[in-house]
C-alpha cells in the first residue's frame, strides 16, 4: 500500500528543509513509528546524496547536522515537554510539541451532527498550509468530503478505514485534491489524527449547504 507513507519527495523535502512545519511535524511523527522511512531518509540525506546536493556549497557543517537531527528526528526525547502546556494532555508526536509555537488552549471547531471535532494548531504564513488536531470517538463515521486542495493525514491513536484501506497508529495517508471520501474510526480507542490542508475541505450533502452559508 503506497499511501501508507509519505512520499519520497516529502521526505526529501523535509530532510533539505524545505518541508513547512506542519509537514514537518507529521513526517517526523511518522517516522518514530517507521523504520523503513527513517532508513529512507537517511538514504537520501547522507553526504553526496540528494540532500547535500540541494545546499548551498558555503553552509556550514553545524547547519547541516542541525538540518539532519531534525529531519530525522535524533533530538533526545522529552526536551520539549515544557513547551506548550496547553497542548499536554492530547497525544502528539515529540517534533510537534517541540516545534510548534506555543499557543493558547485550542479552540475546537465541532462537525455538524457529529461528534467529531478539529482545533486549527497552527497556520504556515509562507505555503498557507494549516495544522490540525482531529479527534473521534471509536466506531463512528466522519461524513464525506471534498478535499479541495491537497490533504495528509497522520494517525496518532486509534485508527480510520475509508476506501483506500484502514490506517492504524503512526500509518500516513495522502488524498490529492479533487478526491472525495468518508472514514469510520475503529472500536477500542479513541482516534487522534494530525492533518495538513492547503484548501479547507468541503462537506458534501446538507452540511456542505450550512458550511457554505456560515461563509
Ligand atoms: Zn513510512
Amino acid at each position: 500500500m503506497t499511501a501508507m507513507h509519505p512520499s519520497e519527495e516529502l521526505l526529501v523535502a523535509v530532510a533539505s528543509g524545505q518541508a513547512d512545519l506542519p509537514h514537518r511535524v507529521m513526517v517526523e511523527g511518522h517516522l518514530d513509528s517507521c523504520a523503513p522511512c527513517r532508513a529512507a531518509l537517511a538514504e537520501v540525506s547522507t553526504p553526496g546524496g540528494l540532500l547535500l546536493a540541494s545546499l548551498p556549497a558555503a553552509r556550514p557543517p553545524d547547519a547541516l547536522w542541525e538540518r539532519l537531527r531534525v529531519g530525522i528526528g535524533a533530538l533526545p526525547p522529552g526536551g520539549g515537554a515544557a513547551k506548550n502546556p496547553a497542548l499536554a494532555p492530547f497525544p502528539l508526536p515529540e517534533g510537534a510539541r517541540r516545534e510548534m509555537p506555543d499557543i493558547a488552549a485550542p479552540r475546537w471547531h465541532r462537525v455538524p451532527a457529529n461528534p467529531g471535532r478539529y482545533a486549527v494548531l497552527f497556520r504556515d504564513q509562507v505555503s498557507g498550509s494549516v495544522l490540525l488536531l482531529g479527534h473521534m470517538p471509536p466506531r463512528r463515521g466522519f461524513p464525506a468530503h471534498l478535499h479541495l486542495g491537497p490533504e495528509d493525514i497522520l494517525v496518532l491513536t486509534g485508527g480510520y478505514e475509508d476506501h483506500l484501506g484502514s490506517f492504524e497508529q503512526g500509518d500516513w495517508a495522502s488524498y490529492p485534491p479533487g478526491s472525495q471520501h468518508r472514514t469510520f474510526t475503529e472500536p477500542g480507542e479513541e482516534c487522534w489524527t494530525l492533518t495538513r490542508l492547503e484548501k479547507p475541505n468541503l462537506y458534501l450533502g446538507w452540511r456542505g449547504w450550512l458550511q457554505r452559508l456560515r461563509r
